[in-house]
């Protein structure tokens, strides 16, 4: 069974097919070359029921890379033109993000897929809350992934909300 915690605490399907943060089921897709592994989730994964996916890499972005953050606003800014993703060298990679949450959509779209699990706070994955620039400070909004996604009907839950029982 699976249910939300916090303010979700709504029972959902576990059999309903869901993308997933790939660094979320261990695949070292991260900035640094790590993974955020949640052992909740790799359980769900193991009976086929997520669809990893890591929209830095989808992209074009490489791992490791330069960790990179929205600079003055949040991914809604990004997708209308108002703030870019640039990383900690001063490269700009706003496209990168635009492209991978795009390809993320299409995953998401072939598979008729209405639900996501995201990581945490990412510029690209987070949901709700995201880091001003490269802050420790967190915002409201949601990462450039996690907007599109949104803007596309899909539900998006973080890790932290999304409880595997
Ligand atoms: Fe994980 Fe998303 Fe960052 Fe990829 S883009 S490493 S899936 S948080």
């Amino acid at each position: 069974m699976i249910r939300m915690s916090g303010p979700f605490n709504r029972k959902t399907s576990s059999n309903k097919l869901r993308l997933v943060s790939a660094c979320l089921i261990g695949i070292d897709c991260r900035y640094d070359g790590k993974n955020n592994t949640n052992q909740r989730l790799i359980r769900l994964f193991r009976k086929g029921k997520l669809i990893p996916v890591c929209p830095e890499q989808l992209g074009g972005l490489p791992t490791p890379r330069d960790g990179a953050q929205i600079i003055n606003g949040t991914g809604k800014d990004v997708l209308e033109g108002r703030a870019r993703v640039v990383d900690k060298k001063g490269h700009d990679v706003t496209e990168n993000f635009i492209k991978g949450a795009m390809e993320t959509l299409k995953i998401a779209k072939y598979l008729g897929v209405k639900e996501a699990i995201l990581k945490a706070r990412s510029p690209s994955c987070g949901s709700g809350k995201i880091h001003k620039g490269f802050s420790d400070v967190l915002i409201d909004g949601d990462g450039v992934t996690a907007t599109l996604l949104k803007m596309n009907g899909i539900r998006i839950f973080t890790e932290e909300e999304f409880v595997v029982e």
